[in-house]
């Protein structure tokens, strides 16, 4: 999971990293109360998970009530990369002499970790791995042994910071390893990392990718999920414990299993149709999850037909069947309903089904032929 960047600075600040003082804003007006609040100058700032923030106009300086109301009203809604900004990060401006660069992330194929250095900040670090690869002093960390403070020194000199930065940093990244070791994180990074005219380190920018692989050990990362802007199909999906994903077609599809889920959408879009939804109800297809499923595609306004794709191995096809029927009855579904049932107990499953097909409930015996009068009734 990617954090906003003011997660990303909660997230260091639990590791003793310092980062400036202030906080979100999703309104003008409650941008310009932080602004109030931290004291001008201040550094408007567009929370999308994106980079490249500040050349697409989402990062502004402010030094007024009046700068704030522009720059807020104008990053509020902004499209930075097809990302579009619904909510600002307000915070103190900081004077800046130089900008530094600083990750962890893994290095898979030599199975450590590794650290990036550089004293040309500011920019992609990308660009500088093209344009100047010296300029970045890279560290293979054995995870087992961890990164010390002195390591740390010797890599803060190789990488030519400048002197009066060079004890902080050291320091800095310790706490930055700590931060993305025990924090689980994929990738922890500060782009820039400031030194400031007084000759003070501090990390004004935040990337924090989350392993969630580890998030059973982390209860606290709900938080973070909470502020996500999900698409409200997919937050109603998991309020209901479906495997979803929405798409933007117009045939919603039902299948069992992931693998059959995604061929069912390779199909679809075979015969000339396109995909409302990425949806696995797995193995347990009884009316519950059937009448779940069924509701939560017809909820969506795009689609105009629904597939539902069995094959059935352990699960039994004739449950499956009365499954759709008892949901039916609890359901109102407004789009037809094309089935394709096939495996254990397809026979009598079909058997079932065939006293209430109509114009909105219909059988194909293959999933090519399914798809096709799926599609067809989406037109
Ligand atoms: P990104 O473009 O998405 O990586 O967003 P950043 O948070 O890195 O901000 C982009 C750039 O804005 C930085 O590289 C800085 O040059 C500038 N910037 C950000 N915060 C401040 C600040 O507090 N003061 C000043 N003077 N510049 C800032
Ligand atoms: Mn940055």
């Amino acid at each position: 999971m990617d954090l906003f960047e003011y997660q990303g600075k909660q997230y260091f600040a639990r590791y003793g990293i310092a980062v400036s003082p202030g906080d979100v804003a999703d309104t003008v007006e409650a941008a310009i109360a932080v602004a109030e609040r931290v004291g001008y100058p201040v550094v408007v700032k567009a929370q999308v998970k994106v980079g490249g923030r500040g050349k697409a106009g989402g990062v502004k300086l402010a030094n007024n009530v009046d700068e704030v109301r522009t720059h807020a009203g104008n990053i509020l809604g902004l499209d930075i990369k097809g990302h579009v900004v619904r909510r600002l990060w307000i915070e103190r401006s900081s004077d800046i002499a130089k900008e530094y660069y600083a990750s962890f992330t893994l290095d898979r194929p030599n199975k450590t970790h590794l650290g990036m250095l550089s004293a040309q900040g500011g920019v992609e670090i990308e660009i500088v791995a093209e344009e100047n690869p010296e300029a970045i002093a890279f560290l293979s960390i054995d995870p087992v042994r961890g990164l010390d403070l002195a390591t740390s020194r010797r890599w803060v000199a190789e990488a030519e910071l400048d002197e009066v930065a060079r004890e902080q940093t050291a320091e800095l990244l310790v706490k930055l390893y700590d931060c993305y070791t025990e924090g689980d994180c994929d990738l922890a990074e500060i782009n820039p990392l400031i030194l400031t005219p007084e000759g003070v380190v501090h990390a004004l920018d935040a990337k924090v990718t989350l392993d969630e692989n580890a998030s059973f050990r982390h209860p606290e990362w709900e938080a973070f999920r909470e502020d996500e802007f999900e698409d409200p199909r997919e937050k109603m999906a998991k309020a209901k414990g479906l495997n979803y994903i929405g798409l933007d077609g117009t045939v919603g599809i039902i299948a069992n299993g992931a693998g059959l889920a995604m061929s069912t959408l390779d199909v679809v879009n075979q015969v000339g149709g396109t995909a409302a939804n990425f949806l696995d109800i797995g193995g347990g297809a009884n009316a519950d999850v059937m009448a779940a499923a069924l509701e939560l595609i017809n909820a969506d306004p795009k689609v105009k037909s629904i597939f539902v794709n069995i094959f059935g191995g352990i699960t039994r096809v004739d449950e499956v069947a009365q499954g759709v029927l008892e949901a039916l009855e609890r359901v109102k579904i407004t789009s037809p309903i094309v089935l394709r049932l096939d495996g254990t107990n397809a026979e009598a499953g079909r058997a079932l089904l065939a006293p209430h097909v109509s114009a909105n409930l219909m059988t194909e015996p293959t999933m090519l032929d399914a798809a096709r009068r799926a599609v067809a009734l989406a037109k």
